[in-house]
């Protein structure tokens, strides 16, 4: 992604909660924030076609769609089609369920760990789907800040293979921490969109990484 060192920022917003300012917010957050990840709950309240418009209103974006997709190749391919034509960059897809390599141009990250620490079930199978991701050749995973020593073994494992971070702030990891154990981005939805200054607490975020990237 050209806008990262072009922002210097490693910051992706996870804009999880539909607010009815989300337009002012992505147009003041474009100095600082590199994509924007789009799960079920804006999906649930804009539509796809106002995710469409939102999208197209801000193309400089990189646009992720998560809806970790777990099907059978078939419907994950035709998803990951239409998911292309609504005008995402990429999309996040389960590694669980087998190696398929799927015909699109859409870029696409696999799930390797959860944040949350319920999800045990994930953390015991991690090795194998680090395994699973470089099977599938696909370009990043997501792993929770919260265990930068996963961090830190799958950039061990996969050497070029782009991480995604969530879990910073809210879910108690300190931002920059990621990139740190060697993530390439922090992903971060609560601790932007639930502040008083979403653009300050984005400036915070980035401030921090720029520390860890530049050593100051
Ligand atoms: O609000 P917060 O910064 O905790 O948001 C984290 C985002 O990252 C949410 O959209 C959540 O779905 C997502 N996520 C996560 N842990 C993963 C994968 C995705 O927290 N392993």
């Amino acid at each position: 992604m050209d806008r990262s060192s072009l922002l210097d920022s490693r910051l992706i917003l996870a804009l999880d909660f539909p607010q009815a300012n989300v337009k002012d917010i992505l147009e003041g957050l474009k100095g600082l924030v590199v994509g924007v990840k789009v799960g079920f709950p804006l999906a649930l309240e804009l539509g796809w076609e106002g995710i469409e418009q939102l999208i197209s209103k801000f193309p400089d974006y990189y646009w992720i769609a998560d809806f970790k997709l777990a099907d059978i190749p078939d419907i994950v391919s035709h998803i990951l089609k239409r998911f292309e034509r609504i005008g995402f960059d990429s999309a996040i897809i389960h590694l669980f369920t087998g190696h398929r390599t799927y015909d699109v141009s859409l870029e696409l990250i696999g799930v390797a760990g959860m944040s949350h620490p319920e999800a045990w079930l994930v953390r015991e199978n991690f090795m194998k789907l680090l395994e699973s991701a470089s099977l599938l050749r696909i370009q990043g995973i997501v792993v929770g800040a919260t265990r930068p020593e996963m961090i830190r073994e799958a950039r061990r494992k996969l050497p070029t293979i782009r991480i995604f971070s969530p879990g910073i702030g809210f879910q108690g990891a300190r931002p920059g921490s990621a990139l740190q154990a060697g993530a390439n981005y922090e992903i971060v939805g609560r601790s932007i969109l639930r502040s008083d200054d979403p653009i300050k607490a984005a400036e915070e975020i980035v401030r921090a990484q720029r520390g860890v990237l530049h050593g100051c």
